[in-house]
């Protein structure tokens, strides 16, 4: 099959029977890779159902509370002051699709932003509570509202079966100056080099693509954005996840979550994770399309 993401080569099979090694899902995934734009691909991709099954309720980015959250909820914080240098006037309409358990809004709304929106397949009470609005729904064929000013789409881009269509309905979203802000996994990352098929990157069965700069950039430009700048951005937790992947392969399928083997390692790191960045092939993407 074409690589749907550059459009320039046939995807060939890498990665066999990559297993959840972290929620323990039961499915497993095959990954193909592009020779020309490196991205990954889930071929077969899975069935929109089957999609749904991979999100257990113990999923980590909708745990509201529990190490793993406040872990998340420092995250969210630091991309909230980020995106603050972005947009100055706290009365800018900005929506996170796919907010998680809503960290990263909970951080804007601390900072004094009036008119932020979250969008996801289930209300976080942490959103609710806070009374930050919230639309349940399935991000790749319900209405997204809009116009707004600003789009945060952090780490969802991979876990679509049509991430081209959902860039496209994200250019239609956008109020004149709009800017949409993608995080996603690096296929070109060095950490894949060293981990291959147990890189954290990978993340199976809910990767269904995995974007590297060239493949990101080729799909905005489809999608119709106009201004497309992609960066590489460093991610310490990716390299310890796949420190913990690769201790707990073999054993099939595991439920643990991130455990000790993760959060113990992350701290030492943060030198490699720095290093890839330095070279241009940080774990993350960073990308801003207007
Ligand atoms: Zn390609």
């Amino acid at each position: 099959m074409e690589c749907p993401l550059c459009r320039k080569a046939e995807l060939r099979p890498l990665y066999k029977g990559v297993a959840d090694l972290e929620h323990g899902v039961q499915a497993r995934a095959d990954f193909s890779e592009c020779p020309v734009c490196r991205a990954l691909a889930q071929v077969p991709a899975p069935t929109p159902e089957a999609v749904r099954s991979f999100y257990p309720a113990d999923y980590g980015p909708y745990l509201s509370e529990g190490f793993v959250a406040r872990l998340k909820g420092i995250q969210g914080r630091r991309l909230a002051k980020d995106l603050a240098k972005e947009f100055p006037d706290r009365g800018t309409r900005l929506v996170e699709l796919g907010c998680g358990a809503g960290h990263l809004l909970r951080g804007l709304k601390a900072l004094g932003y009036r008119n932020i929106a979250g969008f996801d397949w289930h209300e976080p009470p942490l959103l609710k509570r806070d009374g930050i609005p919230f639309t349940a729904g399935d991000l790749e064929s319900a209405p997204l509202g809009g116009p707004y000013d600003g789009v945060l789409a952090n780490n969802v881009l991979e876990h679509l079966l049509d991430p081209g269509a959902f860039l496209a309905r994200l250019k239609g979203a956008l109020a004149p100056g709009g800017r949409v802000f993608i995080r996603t996994p690096n296929a070109d990352a060095v950490g894949r080099s060293v981990f291959g098929a147990h890189w954290s990157g990978l993340h199976a069965p809910r990767h269904l693509y995995v974007f590297t700069p060239p493949a990101l950039e080729a799909l905005a430009r489809r999608a119709g954005f106009v201004s497309v700048a992609v960066d590489t951005t460093p991610d310490s937790s990716s390299w310890s996840l796949s420190l913990q992947n690769a201790l707990r392969a073999g054993g099939g399928p595991n439920a643990g979550g991130v455990g000790w083997p993760a959060l113990l390692t992350l701290p030492f790191f943060e030198l490699p994770a720095l290093a890839e960045r330095a070279v241009g092939r940080g774990s993350s993407l960073r990308a801003v399309l207007s």
